[in-house]
């Protein structure tokens, strides 16, 4: 484990010598110290960030030049990746199966956003034909410049990939601040930096908290664009010190996310997808299918269906084989959620299966997988995230008061709609308010489509080709070509 900040290629003290323990959430055990950034250690991140922008080799490599250090990471992932797994586990709490699909595809992320790199050598100059002959015009697509990236605690490395690697393949440089929950993954970034000889600069990891680190990364002048997935309030924070220098800024944030499934719809594969859309790394997933929404006919069978399977789920420490419901992260986030679930009974909805701390655990964050049932349209556990594992869920009538429902939200991340006519569900799914929408399934993410929310979810998109161009700038280049003088002033 690194007891180190990444600054212009070397591991850094912070300046001011602090660290901050590093918990397992599974049995409560300090694990590590890891080093606490302040303001200072973010300016020297940022100095050499923009030093290697401004003066470095990074943007003016070639596409495929770069790509060839994004495939070198990506291998260096894949030859880690029980190990980062296992960290990540220990860091986050979640099943290691599950980590080893997140360590995969952060390395998959940096092979994909390779192939756009290469494309880049290629297709950054685009012809613009002009209705005058007199002039010839191009847009070139550059690096914007230094980013700054703030990432949660949820996928610790692969929030981290999904815009550390983009960001390279740009050409930009970038300072990486991690979630104080969980450094030790993106910590270890830096060390795959290192091993491959990535150019000093491009990559900087500064871990502490969101006041001492993530704040003065977000206002430092010295970066051009902010990247930041986390909650609605943080992301309001960054897009207000974002505005003050104008920096390019784009924000992944909450959701509470509508699975509508109609009564023509498969009833084990409906509570399956139900079940990984809330259960998934503990529900600790911005695009959880947290309100569940169900036609009258199908409503009572669905739910006591779910309520048996529910029961069923495994709990316990990650590493344990087996386990499909880890800890929750943190302290705070059991006591939030286990708060919510309180609050939910005292506003009128019943709990029909779990709803408390998971018995049979002398320590740990574990909660029981809960399902939340007759919830009030008004309540805050129908309208707020709970960023657990707790799924509320409502019966409809028909079509249109499903859209509605779905639709009365202030967030718009994901969405999905179950149901066995193929038309009607396209249907549905063009009604939907939200960035990303499931058919007949729920949560399956591809690093080549494009991820982001409506609403209050955020704004831009990651992943796929929209995800690069969060890291380009279009510049127009426009010559003069008449032999022609222009004869406006001077005739
Ligand atoms: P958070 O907003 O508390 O923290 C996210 C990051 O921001 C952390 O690194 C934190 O240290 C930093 N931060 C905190 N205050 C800051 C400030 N004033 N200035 C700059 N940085 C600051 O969120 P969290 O609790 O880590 O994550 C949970 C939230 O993230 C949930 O609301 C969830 O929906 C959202 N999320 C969204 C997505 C998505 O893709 N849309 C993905 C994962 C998580």
């Amino acid at each position: 484990m690194q007891t180190r900040l990444f600054i212009d290629g070397q591991w850094a003290e912070p300046v001011h010598g602090g660290t901050f323990p590093v918990i397992d959430p599974a049995t409560e055990a300090v694990i590590h110290h890891a080093p606490a950034a302040t303001a200072a250690d973010v300016d020297r991140a940022v100095q050499a960030a923009r030093a290697a922008f401004d003066h470095g080799p990074w943007r003016r490599l070639t596409g495929a030049e770069r790509a060839r250090y994004l495939r070198a990471i990506a291998r260096q992932i894949r030859e880690r990746l029980e190990e980062l797994a296992r960290l990540e586990v220990l860091d986050n709490g979640k099943p290691l199966p599950e980590a080893r699909w997140d360590i995969g595809d952060a390395a998959g992320c940096f092979e994909y956003y390779a192939g756009l790199a290469e494309e880049l050598d290629t297709q950054a100059v685009e012809t613009i034909s002009l209705p005058d002959a007199r002039f010839t015009s191009k847009a070139v697509r550059e690096a914007v410049g230094v980013a700054g990236a703030i990432v949660p605690w949820n996928y610790p490395l692969l929030m981290a990939a999904w815009k550390v690697a983009p960001a390279l393949a740009a050409g930009c440089t970038i300072v990486l601040k991690p979630s104080e929950l969980t450094s030790l993954t993106a910590l270890e970034l830096g060390a795959i930096a290192q091993k491959v000889e990535l150019p000093a600069g491009v990559l900087n990891i500064v871990t502490g908290s969101g006041r001492d680190v993530g704040q003065p990364l977000s206002e430092h002048p010295g970066v051009d664009k902010l990247a930041f997935t986390g909650s609605v309030p943080t992301g309001s924070k960054i897009m207000a010190a974002a505005a003050r220098d104008i920096k390019r800024v784009s924000l992944e944030l909450g959701g509470k996310s509508p699975f509508v499934v109609f009564d023509d719809a498969d009833i084990a594969r409906a509570v399956e997808w139900i079940m990984f859309g809330i259960f998934w790394n503990q529900g600790q997933v911005c695009s959880a299918t947290s309100r569940v929404l169900v036609q009258e006919g199908l409503y009572e069978r669905l739910v006591e269906r779910l309520v048996e399977e529910t029961g069923k789920i495994r709990i316990g420490n990650g590493l344990e084989d087996g386990t499909l419901l880890g800890p929750l992260v943190s302290r705070d986030q059991f006591d939030k959620v286990l708060a919510a679930v309180d609050r939910a009974r005292a506003e009128g909805a019943r709990v029909a299966t779990g709803g408390r701390a998971a018995p049979g655990f002398a320590a740990g964050y574990f909660m029981e997988p809960t399902v939340l049932v007759d919830v009030p349209l008004e309540s805050a556990a129908w309208n707020e995230e709970i960023f657990g594992p707790v799924v509320a869920v409502r019966r409809f009538r028909d079509e249109a008061e499903a859209v509605r429902l779905a639709n009365d939200s202030v967030f718009g991340l994901g969405a999905a709609v179950m149901s066995a006519d193929d038309a009607r569900a396209e249907r549905v799914a063009a009604a939907l308010r939200a960035g990303i929408v499931w058919i007949n399934c729920s949560q399956p993410t591809f690093t080549e489509a494009p991820w982001g929310g409506y609403k209050q979810s955020g704004i831009g998109r990651e992943l796929g080709r929209w995800g690069l161009n969060n890291y380009l700038e279009t510049k127009q280049i426009t010559r003069y070509v008449s032999d022609e003088p222009w004869g406006w002033y001077i005739k």
